[in-house]
């Protein structure tokens, strides 16, 4: 029993990498993984093409099947033109840092053109600010603040979110996955 759970625990650490039909990944941030049931459950419905696998195999008394570490959809989705304004893509625009002094802790957003002035909640309109700033500059106009900007908010295509992303490797990578992930950061050995 002891033995079965160990190896079930290391199983939660072999997610597939998933590819669209054009072979590049579903999505860069997060990094589209599918967790190895969810992956196993595909093949067996025929929906994805198993394009590596790990080097280890999963068994169960009908059937045994080397784990795969990165499949392909058969069918291509076509991914969203206009990304969504959410807080998280807003964050991922702005690299996840202050637009006022470059700080990756305590990260709020904020108005541009102030509430209180009439400013909009959207993307031309909203920065990726710390809290310390937000507070600073208030409901002041960026001017009269007397703060820089380093980065005028717009509204990213896919691709931007997509190029942002790769800045943000996940801390486990499997070497089967880095024909199909171009990082423009160094790796850790
Ligand atoms: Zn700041």
């Amino acid at each position: 029993m002891n033995n079965f759970i160990e190896s079930d625990a290391s199983l939660e650490k072999c997610p597939a990498l998933v590819l669209n039909a054009d072979y590049r990944p579903l999505s860069y941030y997060p990094l589209s993984l599918w967790s190895w049931q969810d992956t196993v459950k595909s093949v067996f419905l025929d929906r994805v093409i198993i394009v590596n696998t790990y080097d280890r195999i999963v068994r169960s008394p009908s059937f045994n099947m080397q784990l795969p570490s990165v499949i392909a959809l058969k069918d291509y989705i076509v991914p969203q033109s206009q990304p969504s304004f959410t807080r998280f893509n807003v964050f991922l625009r702005d690299k996840f840092s202050c637009q006022y002094c470059g700080s990756r802790e305590e990260l709020t957003f904020d108005h541009l053109l102030p509430r209180s002035k009439g400013g909009e909640t959207n993307w031309d309109n909203v920065v990726t600010a710390c809290s310390a700033c937000n507070v600073k500059k208030g409901g002041k106009l960026l001017k009269i603040s007397g703060m820089q900007l380093a980065q005028y908010p717009y509204r990213p295509s896919t691709e931007d979110l997509h190029r942002n992303g790769k800045n943000f490797p996940p801390n486990y990578l499997h070497k089967s996955w880095m024909d199909y992930l171009y990082w423009d950061v160094e790796l850790e050995a």
